[in-house]
């Protein structure tokens, strides 16, 4: 995996440059440099880094290709997009969303009433808000509160029971009639591990007999003006662009037949999102067979043929792609804390006067190991070790004897396979495997890669440093979690090799890139860890801003999250401390003020780094 497949993920958001993780805009600061710049003011764990400018760059590259699309096509309809709110609705992202996307007029989709709620207070004035999901009244109506506040409003129903309740709460009351959209049932299904969002069998949508009785419900209500918009959703991370062309010319063939039934203020057609990532680090498995260019082509010429067949005026064409827009903008950094094999030092070996001759032999074969005898001699030292190991079974060695066997063998694997790492043979490749290093980083899988732990999702993940160094021990990630799922194991078909670093004598820090979708609200407060510190980086011609700091919580508001009282737990505390007999009273205060400072902190490991 050359540059852990920087060129296929990274969109050339990133590179690297002295060994170094750069952004690749406009002053470059490094990953590093910014990490430790937040580390300086005594933050630990986890640290998450969003970068505005990469939702720019997405949203710009959405808008550019389909204007580019629609003029290459003659195409008549505007472009429009919103941003689903499930994919991020964090504070500083929505936020990042919004200010970046005002130029384009950029709006928000809800799919509940919480989401809902924050659409209509951040989406900016005049920018479209689009509404999915099952619905009660309250929500319906919240749609027209949303509307008569001027809101350039679209309320998709997913059944004939929502164009019920629209109609009763417009007999009701006099607010303004929010626009109306129709979800279609389609026949033909999305790809990907995502698409359970198409198809016959779909969770939501119309079927064509529906469709027809909407329409009619419309019409004798005199409502029939507020339909505007088809909308359909495949599914999300479409891998493959098949499945969008048949979508569409369903889609696309439907509208046009409710133009002919007479709905003349339908105008629109919404794609939904799906649009995919690239999550993968090695070219064998690409996670998409389309670009952003082929993907707007695609739909603006699919679109037109259906309308240009059957003398429909063109539509306008919405889209709710949400993992595209913002997965980019979001960095995990995690420390590293350990390496498991690192108490192998030399410097702990402690002979006798007399060593079992195993235990020499094992000296020599350290001693002499070079590159031309290093795979004869790694042969040696496992079949040496399996025999120490029986001895010790069989009260032949002692603990210490053992120790030393184990040192040693340790040192000969590690020489061999940094002997090996240029020319590396097919039984090398397997021995790496089979003698991974694993490395413990201060984060949870389940908080910050929830889509690992519950769908196998991979993401991209790199050192932020020593990039000029060949990498040599193939890595499992072990998080801080007790639960045996927080673990990202070597896999052989999408291997990841990290370095040999001392951490005693320095630190080295994991990124995970693209996260900034779904993960942040799915992440999971399992053992209690909560989301991690979080920053937004603004970087200028000259320099870089660390902006919007959300700490981690601390001990006490996480415990006081799930429903306990803060206040009886600190009491408890100093009760007992208090009440404890052998200390004095001044040592009795002093563990007191340590035990607070250690409930305002995060919980987060804090020690070795
Ligand atoms: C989830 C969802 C989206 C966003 O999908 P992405 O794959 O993130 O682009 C868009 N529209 C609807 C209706 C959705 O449910």
């Amino acid at each position: 995996m050359k540059n852990y497949g920087l060129d296929i993920w990274s969109n050339n958001n990133f590179i690297i440059e002295d060994g170094q993780l750069k952004l690749n805009y406009k002053s470059m600061p490094s990953l590093l440099e910014i990490t430790e710049q937040i580390r300086l003011n005594d933050v630990r764990g986890p640290i998450l880094l969003r970068f505005p400018h990469l939702i720019k760059r997405q949203i710009t590259s959405l808008y550019s290709y389909f204007d580019k699309a629609m003029k290459d096509n003659d195409y008549m309809g505007s472009f429009n997009a919103v941003f689903p709110l499930k994919v991020n609705q964090f504070p500083h992202a929505v936020e990042a969303i919004t200010s970046q996307g005002e130029d384009f007029n950029y709006g928000l989709e809800a799919g509940s009433k919480a989401e809902l709620i924050l659409a209509m207070s951040k989406t900016p004035y005049g920018a479209n808000i689009t509404v999915n999901g099952f619905k009660d009244k309250e929500m319906i109506t919240l749609g027209f509160i949303a509307a008569q506040s001027g809101h350039n409003i679209t309320i998709t129903i997913e059944g004939l029971g929502e164009l019920e309740t629209i109609i009763e709460v417009a007999n009701e009351c006099s607010l303004k009639v929010p626009n109306i959209g129709i979800r279609v049932r389609l026949h033909s299904a999305g790809s990907g591990i995502w698409a359970k969002s198409g198809g016959m069998d779909a969770k939501f949508g119309l079927t064509s007999t529906e469709i027809i009785e909407a329409i009619k419900l419309l019409e004798a209500e005199k409502l029939l003006q507020h339909l505007s918009m088809v909308h359909f959703h495949i599914g999300s991370q479409m891998a493959d662009i098949a499945p969008l062309k048949r979508a569409l010319r369903e889609a696309g063939n439907i509208y046009a037949e409710l133009k002919k039934m007479g709905a003349s203020s339908l105008d629109s057609i919404n794609i939904g999102g799906g649009l995919a990532v690239e999550y993968d680090q090695h070219t064998q498995s690409k996670a998409r067979n389309y670009s952003i260019e082929e993907f707007s082509n695609s739909v603006v010429f699919a679109i037109k043929e259906i309308m240009d067949a059957k003398n429909v005026k063109h539509p306008n064409i919405f889209t709710e792609s949400g993992r595209f827009i913002v997965a980019s903008h979001v960095v995990l950094i995690t420390p590293v804390l350990e390496l498991f094999t690192h108490d192998y030092q030399e410097q702990l070996l402690n002979f006798k006067a007399v060593n079992p001759p195993l235990v020499n032999e094992l000296v020599d074969l350290n001693r002499l190991l070079n590159n031309k005898n290093c795979t004869e001699y790694l042969h040696d030292a496992l079949d040496h070790i399996e025999s120490l190991l029986t001895l010790f079974d069989l009260g032949y060695i002692d603990l210490q004897d053992r120790s030393n066997a184990e040192i040693l063998v340790h040192n000969i694997i590690k020489k061999a396979l940094y002997l090996s790492s240029s020319n590396p043979t097919d039984e090398l490749e397997q021995l790496h495997i089979k003698l991974q290093e694993r490395y413990l980083i201060n984060a949870s899988i389940f908080q910050s890669l929830p889509d690992y732990w519950g769908l196998d999702q991979h993401f991209p993940v790199m050192p932020l440093h020593h990039l000029n160094v060949p990498p040599i021990r193939a890595a499992s990630l072990w998080d801080i979690t007790c639960d045996s799922d927080g673990e990202i194991g070597f896999n052989p078909n999408k291997p990841l090799y990290l370095h040999d670093v001392n951490l005693d004598e320095e630190e080295y820090f994991l990124g995970f890139f693209n996260v900034g979708a779904y993960q942040e609200t799915l992440g999971m407060n399992h053992n209690l860890f909560t989301h991690p510190s979080e920053y937004t980086i603004y970087i200028d011609d000259t320099s870089y801003e660390i902006a919007n700091v959300v700490e981690s919580k601390n001990i006490l508001e996480i415990l006081g999250s799930i429903g306990y009282s803060e206040e009886e737990i600190l009491k408890n505390l100093k009760t007992d401390l208090l009440k404890s007999d052998f200390i004095t009273e001044k040592e009795k205060n002093d563990t007191l003020a340590k035990l607070e400072t250690f409930l305002e902190q995060n919980g987060y490991l804090r020690t070795t780094n």
